[in-house]
């Protein structure tokens, strides 16, 4: 049961990608992360009692079963010489075994139960909280993690934390209680020979877990290897097309057969050692029985002790045996999901870096969309040069702003700080009056809507991806909102609002993604619209149709735009022409144009290019 597949799972840390070394620590030998499950442990206490009941019930009962079976093979002398009284004696102790034996299996059962039903609930509740914190902390976090890595956490990770608590955990307390229930009972039975059996215990415990301890660490770096392997070939599977168009099909396999290969060399090695360890296993266990057989058919020709005694202490030197074998086993299981539950630890520790102040100031309730941005200076990283430097811009409620400018130069930055998806280091964002950092995040960002430009929709119909951006609304808010992005028409060549679109909305045009982006921002109904043009070129009807929709997108709210288009930002009130993360230009098409600087350049260019 130790070889189960997940152990793919443990100790992937040590070859993390990029940005991973900030998240490994020293891998601990220790049981401590284990820790971690203590409130959901707390927050179970009934089910946790019940199956404590019934764990300890059925080990006393199957405990009982060797004492209860000596005292009927030695009915016979109890009984003296009336045959009838024998007789009765050993149906009676029979009966009792019988009994015995019912009990501890209808026990097992609820034990069985009620211990899985814990693990289950404890495992459900924790990769819920998980999800939910992933899904708190900012995007700042998950660029450094692999998209892989984290849905390993939430699957992998909290199965090997299922299996421990569900079944490795209860083994573990039920195996221990018998086998030291089983070496305390075998000296009670008759103490020289128990005595003697737990000094020889070290001789066949040691070696067991030495090559216990072995097997574990030969494993844990093909393990990491698989791990890497499997978000590898996620990434590469979610980049199909890229693939097959460069041809890289061959390289991609054997970058990932490597790796398979070195954790089937790891695994061999693994089973080896394993293999080792069922000889010991089965030599020290069959040598330590035949010991027990040997020293008391001994001690019963002296006469120093009962063919029934013998017969129980042969039963409880089984139940230690195996036992202590189990535990071997089980100690792997225990470690790896003290691995597990470290790295699911390790994700719950991360506080989100932009969280709601202590007394959120509420946002006005009926926003105009007045936004500004006052010295704002941002740089994504502690070592990364700034993306915003010193920059400062006011826009009116209702107000059209188009910003242009090279690649790089922080346009989508800007976008992202007005989202609060993260938080400048310098300067205040304000938005009707309200500073970003005095609003409860969600608060704030319930006044925008946001159309990327690109892969922003999931795999679902187009209601589903379009509802996205408001929840109550009706299908006919949804038609009236796709309608107004100049969605309706594509879609009503197909199934309408019902249209699946493909895994996310792959089977649509670059335009048409864009529509229904813009038709999700539409159904949000929100203030300030934050609208990132699509680059790609689009055919000369789909561009009027696009510049149509983002017109009346914009009709009535504030409007920001990563403009591409010439005929967009002929559209706006005014164009911010941005460059190494500051405004160099500002004005009206016309005005810019005179002045013959890099937006006349850029305007030449036709905004076709980043
Ligand atoms: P634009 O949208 O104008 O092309 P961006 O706002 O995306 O520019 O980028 C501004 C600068 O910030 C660029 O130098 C870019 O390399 C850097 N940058 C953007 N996103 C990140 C990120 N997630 N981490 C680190 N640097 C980034």
């Amino acid at each position: 049961m130790a070889d189960s597949g997940n152990q793919i799972t443990d100790d992937r840390r040590t070859t993390l990608p990029e940005g991973g070394e900030a998240m490994s620590r020293p891998k601990g030998r220790s049981l401590k992360p284990l820790s971690l499950l203590w409130p959901y442990v707390r927050r179970h206490w009934i089910t946790v009692c019940v199956a404590l009941v019934f764990l300890i019930g059925a080990a006393a009962v199957s405990l009982a079963i060797p004492m209860l079976l000596g005292r009927a093979a030695d009915a016979g002398q109890a009984a003296g010489p009336d045959p009838g009284a024998l007789l009765r004696l050993i149906d009676q102790a029979f009966l009792w075994v019988f009994a015995a034996a019912v009990g501890a299996g209808v026990l097992g059962a609820f034990r069985f139960y009620f211990v899985s039903r814990f693990g289950e609930r404890i495992a459900a509740d924790l990769r819920r909280d998980l999800y939910a914190h992933l899904l708190r902390l900012s995007p700042a976090y998950h660029a450094k993690m692999r998209s892989g890595e984290a849905v390993s956490r939430l699957t992998a990770d909290v199965t090997l934390i299922e299996n421990f608590l569900g079944s490795s955990a209860s083994l573990a307390t039920r195996t221990l209680i018998t086998t030291l229930g089983a070496l305390g009972l075998m000296i009670a039975v008759n103490w020289q020979l128990g005595l003697t059996l737990l000094a020889m215990l070290p001789v066949a415990v040691l070696p067991v877990m030495g090559i216990g301890r072995i097997i574990r660490n030969m494993s844990n770096r093909a393990q990491s290897r698989l791990a890497d392997a499997g978000a590898e070939a996620a990434e590469t599977l979610d980049a199909i097309e890229l693939v097959q168009a460069y041809g890289r099909e061959d390289r991609q396999l054997s970058v990932f057969a490597e790796s398979i290969e070195a954790t089937f060399a790891a695994a061999m090695k693994r089973t080896s050692a394993r293999a080792l360890m069922i000889v010991l296993v089965s030599v020290l266990l069959f040598g330590g029985f035949t010991g027990v057989l040997w020293l008391g058919a001994r001690s019963v020709a002296n006469g120093e002790m009962s063919f029934g005694d013998l017969a129980t202490m042969v039963m409880y030197a089984a139940y230690a045996g195996s036992g202590l074998g189990m535990l071997a086993e089980v100690y792997g299981e225990v470690m790896r999901a003290a691995g597990a539950a470290d790295r699911a630890a390790e994700v719950l520790r991360e506080t989100p870096e932009i969280a709601a102040p202590a007394h959120p100031k509420p946002m006005p309730a009926q926003g105009k969309g007045a936004l500004s941005f006052e010295n704002v200076t941002f740089h994504y990283g502690q070592d990364d040069a700034s993306a915003l430097e010193d920059f400062s811009l006011e826009v009116k409620p209702g107000e059209f702003v188009a910003l242009v400018g090279p690649s790089g130069a922080g346009k989508t930055t800007v976008f992202r700080l007005a989202l609060r998806l993260f938080d400048p280091q310098g300067g205040a964002i304000r938005l009707d009056g309200v500073a970003a950092t005095e609003a409860d995040p969600r608060d704030w960002r319930r006044r925008f809507a946001y159309a990327p430009q690109e892969s922003a929709l999931f795999t679902g119909t187009a209601a589903e991806n379009i509802r996205f951006g408001r929840d109550d609304a009706d299908n006919a808010v949804l038609e009236q909102a796709a309608r107004m992005a100049e969605a309706m028409g594509f879609l009503d060549e197909k199934d309408g609002l019902a249209t699946p679109l493909g895994q996310k909305g792959r089977s649509l045009s670059g335009g048409q993604r864009q529509r229904i982006a813009l038709a999700r921002a539409l159904v949000r109904d929100a203030p300030v619209l934050l609208l990132d043009e699509a680059t790609s070129a689009l055919d000369s009807e789909s561009e009027a149709a696009v510049r149509r929709a983002i017109e009346n997108a914009a009709t009535g709210r504030t409007t920001l735009v990563i403009a591409h288009r010439l005929s967009t930002v002929r559209r706006a009130d005014r164009i911010l022409v941005m460059e190494h993360g500051r405004i160099v230009e500002e004005g009206t098409h016309d005005t810019l144009v005179a002045q013959g600087g890099l937006y006349a350049r850029l305007a030449e260019l036709q905004f076709t290019e980043r």
